[in-house]
C-alpha cells in the first residue's frame, strides 16, 4: 500500500510514517510503535491516530521548519510514550520520487532520566526547547494565572526584537499589541483552554511596530502524571510566503490576460451582490458581454493582435462601469458584468448604453481600426432567476438572443420568449443537429497487455465538436442524449462509425486490434438491440469478434434475467462483452458466473487510490482475483502513473489502460500504436 515505505513498518524498531504537505498526519504505524505509544487499536482507519498522537504531529511539524536539518534525509523530535516517557524520533525519509512525500519515522526510546524533579523538568523542558535552534521558541507556565513566559531562546530575541528579560513574566499576547481580531487567536485561546496543540498562522509585531506573519505551532506539555505544566510555542516567520500567498490568491482568482476578476471571483462577488441586494431591496443586474468576431480580428492580426484588442476591450469595459460594479472574464471572448444596487430597469439600461457606446470607439491594434462591438444579454435579480449560476445562465440565453436578432444589440432576459431557447431543449436540439451535421467523433484509447506491453485492444469514445464551444465532453452530453433518447442513433452511428474505421485501417494493410465501443443501459433496454447490432456489423462487413461491448456493471445488476438472455445472445455472435466501470455496482460472484463476459473492467475510482489507499488497494486485488476465479480477464483503465501501473501488475491485472500508456486520441494518432503494437518510443 505505502509503495517503496512498506518495508520500514516490517521493522522490529518503532515506525511511524508521516504524510508530509498539507494536514501532516500520520498514515500507517506498525506494531512496535502501537505498543510504544499504548495504542491497542488495529483500526483501519488511520485518521483518528492524529488525535491521539498530537504531540508527535505538533512536534515534528516544529522540527521540520528547521532549516539547518536536511529535511530530505533527517529529522528529530520527541515526544511522550504511552507510560510517560520520552520519546526521541530520529531519522526521516522520503517517500517514492513523485508520490506524495512521506516521512517515515524511527523512533527511539530515551532512557528516562535519573534526576530530581525540577532537573527532570528542566531536562525535559529543554529537550523541547531543543528541537529547535533557528526557530524562535518560546515557553510559558500553564500551572500559573495568565500563562507567563519562563523562558525564550534567542532565536526570539532576534526574531521580535524583545529581549528575554523584557518579556519573563509577561503574557504572550503583547506580540499582537492592537491587532486581536484575528481568528487564529480564538484557536489558540481554545487550543490553551483544551491543553491540545493547534497550528496558526497570526500578524504579530516587532519590538519597532513592524508587523510579520508569525506561524506559530502550540504543543502542550504534560508532566510524568499526564497533567499540563507548559506550554512550548515555536514561531517562525512565514512573512514571505504570505506575500506569495497573496499573489498565488490573485492569479487564481484572476484572468492572466486582462488582468479581470475570473469565474470563481465572479461567482463570489455577484454572490455578496446578491445578499447586499436582499438586505437593501434593489435589484441586481447580471450582463452576458460577447464581443463580436474575436474570430476574424484572430484571423486577421494573429493571437498576438487579438490578445491586445481583447485587453483593451476589458480595458474598456472596467471603464464604462461604476466602482461598486464588477467586470469578469468569463471565456475567450466572453465577459460578464454585475450592476449592483440599481433602483430600476431604467438605470440598467442608462449602464448599458454608455458601456456600449465607450465601447464602440475605433480602436487601433497593429495599424489597424477596429470598431469593437458585443452583444450584450441581461438578466435581472431577484425577477429572472435566483441563483448566482442560473442567473448568468439566463444572462447567456438572453445575449445569443441578442446576437441572433442582431449582432451588437442587447437583448433583457424575457421568460415568455426565451424559456424554450434556453438549457436542456437548445442543447437537446444542438445535439441533434451535430448528429445529423456530422460534428461527433470518435476518438481511441490503446489498452495494453499488462505483462508483454503489447497493444491488445482500443476503446472508442465520442467527442463533440461543438462549433462554438469547442469539444465536448461525453460526460456533458451523454445523460441528455439518454434522456432524450438521442443515445440510440447516437449509438447506432458510432458504431457504425467503428465498423467504417476497423474497414478503412483493413483495405490500408494497418495491424488490427478488437474496438470497444460503451453501451449505454437506453440502447440494452430496446429489445431490438441485438438484431441492430447484427444488422450494423452485417452492413459494413465487419466480424463481430473485433467489437468488444462495453456495458457498466449497474447496468447489468438492473434488469437481471433480461440482460443474462441478452448478453449471452450478443455474444454467441461472436463480439466480446466487458463489464466496465466494476466494482461501483453490486455484483455477486454467483450473478457474474452466469453471465457471458469476457472482461471486468476496474473502475477508474479505485485505481486511483490504489497507492495512498489500503480499502481501494484490497479492493483491485479482490476484484482481479474475483475475476479470474470465474475466467474473466481484468482490464484497469485510469492508469495515471508508473507506480499505479506497477502496483496492478502485482497484483495480476491482464490489460491496462490510461494517460500513463496513451491519451484518447483521433483515429490517425492512433496509428503509430497500431503499426508498432506498442507505446512508440519518444
Ligand atoms: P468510461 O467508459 O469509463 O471511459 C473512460 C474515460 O476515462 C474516458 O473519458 C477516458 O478519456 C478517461 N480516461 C482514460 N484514461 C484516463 C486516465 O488515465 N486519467 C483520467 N483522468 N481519465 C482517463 P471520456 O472519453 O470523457 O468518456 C467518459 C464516459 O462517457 C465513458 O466512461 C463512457 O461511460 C461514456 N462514453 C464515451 N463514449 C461513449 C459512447 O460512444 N457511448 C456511450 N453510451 N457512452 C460513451
Ligand atoms: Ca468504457
Ligand atoms: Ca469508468
Amino acid at each position: 500500500v505505502l509503495t517503496g515505505l512498506g518495508y520500514l513498518l516490517a521493522s522490529p524498531e518503532p515506525v511511524l510514517i508521516v504524510a508530509e504537505g498539507g494536514d501532516e498526519r500520520i498514515v500507517a504505524l506498525n506494531r512496535a510503535a502501537r505498543s510504544l505509544f499504548r495504542l491497542d487499536t488495529t483500526a483501519r482507519d488511520l485518521l483518528p491516530l492524529q488525535s491521539l498522537l498530537p504531540g508527535i504531529v505538533a512536534a515534528f511539524i516544529a522540527v521540520e521548519a528547521d532549516e539547518s536539518i536536511d529535511p530530505s534525509r533527517f529529522v528529530r523530535c520527541s515526544a511522550r510514550t504511552g507510560d510517560g516517557h520520552e520519546a526521541v524520533m530520529v531519522g526521516a525519509v522520503r517517500g517514492p520520487p513523485g508520490k506524495t512525500p512521506r516521512i517515515a519515522i524511527f523512533v527511539r526510546t530515551a532512557e528516562r532520566p535519573q534526576v530530581d524533579e525540577a532537573g527532570e523538568e528542566r531536562s525535559r523542558l529543554s529537550a523541547l526547547a531543543m528541537a529547535s535552534t533557528t526557530d524562535s521558541v518560546v515557553i510559558a507556565d500553564a500551572r500559573l494565572p495568565d500563562y507567563p513566559i519562563v523562558y525564550v531562546n534567542e532565536a526570539f530575541e532576534r526574531l521580535t526584537g524583545y529581549a528575554a528579560r523584557e518579556v519573563m513574566g509577561r503574557n504572550c499576547r503583547f506580540l499582537h499589541g492592537a491587532d486581536c481580531d484575528q481568528r487564529g487567536i480564538e484557536q489558540v485561546r481554545t487550543a490553551l483552554s483544551a491543553g491540545t496543540p493547534c497550528r496558526v498562522t497570526l500578524r504579530n509585531y516587532r519590538k519597532d511596530g513592524t508587523q510579520f506573519w508569525n506561524q506559530l505551532t502550540l504543543s502542550p506539555v504534560n508532566d510524568e502524571g499526564g497533567s499540563l505544566t507548559h506550554f512550548v510555542g515555536v514561531q517562525s516567520d512565514v512573512t514571505n510566503s504570505k506575500q506569495n500567498e497573496a499573489e498565488l490568491l490573485r492569479r487564481a482568482t484572476h484572468d492572466s490576460l486582462t488582468g479581470l476578476p475570473n469565474h470563481e471571483l465572479l461567482e463570489e462577488r455577484l454572490e455578496s451582490a446578491l445578499r447586499d441586494a436582499d438586505r437593501s431591496g434593489t435589484l441586481v443586474a447580471v450582463a452576458f458581454v460577447d464581443i463580436d468576431r474575436l474570430k476574424r480580428v484572430n484571423d486577421s492580426l494573429g493571437h498576438a493582435g487579438g490578445d491586445t484588442f481583447i485587453g483593451a476591450v476589458a480595458s474598456r469595459l472596467s471603464n464604462a462601469v461604476r466602482s461598486l460594479d464588477t467586470v469578469a472574464r468569463y471565456g475567450g471572448d466572453e465577459f460578464v458584468i454585475v450592476f449592483r444596487d440599481l433602483a430600476d430597469t431604467a438605470a440598467v439600461e442608462v449602464l448599458i448604453a454608455r458601456l456600449r457606446h465607450l465601447l464602440g470607439a475605433p480602436l487601433i491594434v497593429e495599424n489597424v481600426e477596429l470598431e469593437p462591438s458585443a452583444s450584450v444579454g441581461i438578466a435581472l435579480y431577484p425577477q429572472d432567476a435566483t441563483s448566482v449560476a442560473q442567473l448568468i445562465r439566463v444572462a447567456d440565453t438572453a445575449m445569443y438572443a441578442a446576437k441572433a436578432t442582431e449582432r451588437g444589440s442587447f437583448r433583457f432576459f424575457d421568460r415568455t420568449t426565451m424559456r424554450t431557447e434556453s438549457d436542456e431543449l437548445a442543447m437537446e436540439n444542438a445535439l441533434r443537429r451535430a448528429l445529423a451535421t456530422g460534428e461527433l467523433k470518435l476518438h481511441y484509447q490503446p489498452i495494453f497487455n499488462a505483462l508483454t506491453g503489447r497493444l491488445a485492444a482500443l476503446e472508442g469514445l465520442l467527442r463533440w465538436r461543438h462549433p462554438e464551444r469547442g469539444i465536448i465532453a461525453p460526460g456533458d452530453f451523454i445523460p441528455l442524449a439518454e434522456e432524450s433518447g438521442l443515445i440510440v442513433p447516437i449509438g447506432e452511428w458510432a458504431l457504425r462509425e467503428v465498423c467504417r474505421q476497423h474497414r478503412a485501417w483493413a483495405a490500408r494493410g494497418v495491424p488490427l486490434v478488437p474496438i470497444a465501443m460503451n453501451v449505454s443501459i437506453v440502447q440494452l433496454r430496446r429489445r431490438d438491440f441485438c438484431s441492430t447490432f447484427k444488422r450494423i456489423v452485417r452492413e459494413a462487413g465487419v466480424d463481430p469478434r473485433w467489437i468488444v461491448l462495453e456495458i457498466t456493471e449497474s447496468i447489468v445488476m438492473d434488469n437481471t434475467e433480461l440482460f443474462v438472455e441478452m448478453l449471452s445472445e450478443l455474444r454467441a455472435t461472436g463480439a466480446r462483452i466487458s463489464i466496465d466501470d466494476f466494482g461501483t455496482g453490486f455484483s455477486s460472484l454467483g450473478y457474474l458466473k452466469r453471465l457471458s463476459a469476457d472482461s471486468l473492467k476496474i473502475d477508474k475510482s479505485f485505481v486511483d487510490d490504489i497507492t495512498s489507499d489500503r480499502n481501494a488497494a484490497a479492493i483491485c486485488q479482490a476484484i482481479v482475483t474475483l475475476a479470474h476465479s470465474v475466467g474473466l480477464i481484468a482490464v484497469a483503465e485510469g492508469v495515471e502513473t508508473p507506480e499505479q501501473a506497477a502496483f496492478l501488475c502485482g497484483i495480476g491485472c491482464d490489460e491496462l489502460q490510461g494517460f500513463h500508456f496513451a491519451h484518447p486520441g483521433d483515429a490517425a494518432a492512433m496509428e503509430p500504436f497500431l503499426i508498432l503494437k506498442r507505446v512508440p518510443a519518444a
